[in-house]
């Protein structure tokens, strides 16, 4: 099994095996890399006794010897005899001595710059709520793709040359359509560079991310992902709302309100949802929460169940708004909220950590 790592060559002692044509591509490239150049062949080529006259490489004019080996840091065999290079290449091993043949050495400086594309979960938008992983990517990355939602402070850990394209999808607002922003990403990676998509939450909880996955990998381009914290269970915990517990409740369900019930796009089944018995995380719903609402009633969930609104989690104007499934709407439209928010319902949905009336910030000091 093979190992590609990036080597730190500048003043490295660098044997290379060979002085004749073969040797040049590596040695120069060895050269300007700063590495300290070792040649050894029995008849050298006229650069590389150039090379060596000027002081810029030592050359040892004669046929390679096994002993050869022991001093060097790194062993380049470079003969232009395949068969000699393979042996050079098991004498190193046995030597421990890390070797790379010459084709290798052509290509490490040069690799040709594969670009790729990196899906990063940002979380709900506290910049302490993207992972070391996220960030990480961010830091390294030549493009970042971003999103309205994206942690977008976490920008400041960009390289200064990096290029942020803002790809914001406002609802109802300024938009790049998806297939716009798909083709970004693929340009972007064709021409090299690292690509971070950066997203609100996780890619892949109505993220798009397996949209934009697919339209690179149409194209060969190598995606990675990066989970985020999402919004469905931040958003809740963030206003001291566990999804679930053990007294109340067994299961959450996630639904995207962004079409409402009797909508001709709607794919849900809202009489089962009415009686899953599970809390309800609903995502995109402020403007279809009063549909979505009378519906769930109408199929029979009690009107008392517990509700909660959550606009702005992780954000310093997050706000929360407390109600039952019969009056959540109405309150959350008079309490003025707005997306980005998401409704929980369920009887999770009043828990509070004190028994006593405590504010639900005060959650943590329930711990024992
Ligand atoms: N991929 C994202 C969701 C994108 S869909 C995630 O995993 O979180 C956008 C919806 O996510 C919003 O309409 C809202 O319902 C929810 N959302 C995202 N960020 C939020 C936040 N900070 N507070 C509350 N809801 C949020």
């Amino acid at each position: 099994m093979s190992f590609r790592a990036d080597l730190e060559l500048s003043g490295r002692s660098v044997l290379v095996c060979g002085a004749g044509a073969p040797a040049l591509a590596p040695v120069r490239r060895l050269l300007d890399a700063s590495a300290r150049v070792t040649v050894v062949g029995a008849s050298p080529v006229a650069s590389i006794t150039d090379l060596a006259g000027r002081g810029l490489l030592m050359l040892v004019e004669r046929a390679f010897e096994a002993g050869d080996i022991a001093s060097a840091s790194l062993v380049v065999p470079a003969t232009g005899d395949a068969a000699l290079d393979f042996a050079i290449v098991e004498l190193a091993k046995q030597t421990r001595a890390p070797c790379v043949i010459a084709a290798e050495v052509e290509q490490i400086p040069d690799l040709p710059q594969t670009g790729s594309v990196i899906l990063v979960g940002g979380g709900p938008g506290d910049p302490g709520l993207i992972t070391l992983a996220g960030l990480e990517a961010v830091r390294r990355a030549d493009v970042i793709v971003c999103d309205r939602l994206a942690p977008l402070s976490i920008l400041q850990h960009a390289k200064p040359a990096a290029e942020i394209i803002d790809v914001a999808k406002i609802p109802r607002g300024a938009h790049t359509s998806q297939e716009r922003i798909n083709a970004i990403l693929v340009e972007q990676a064709q021409a090299g560079r690292t690509v971070v998509r950066l997203k609100g939450g996780d890619s892949f909880v109505f993220g798009r991310g397996g949209e934009e996955w697919q339209a690179c990998a149409r194209e060969g381009i190598a995606v990675t992902v990066i989970p985020g914290v999402t919004s469905a269970t931040a958003a809740p915990a963030l206003a001291g709302i566990p999804l679930t517990h053990r007294q109340l409740t067994q299961g959450f369900t996630v639904i995207s309100g962004h079409v409402p019930p009797g909508h001709s796009g709607s794919t849900l089944d809202w009489a089962a949802l009415a009686r899953v018995n599970t809390t309800l995380v609903i995502m995109m719903g402020v403007a279809t929460l009063p549909a979505i609402a009378a519906e769930l009633i109408k199929h029979g969930m009690a009107g008392d169940t517990p509700a909660a609104t959550v606009a702005d989690a992780g954000m310093p104007t997050q706000r929360t708004v407390l109600g039952n499934v019969a009056d959540i709407a109405e309150r959350t439209i008079s309490a003025g909220l707005a997306p980005p928010a998401i409704t929980v319902i369920g009887a999770v949905a009043a828990f509070q950590a004190l028994d006593d009336g405590g504010r639900r910030t005060d959650v943590a000091s329930d711990r024992p």
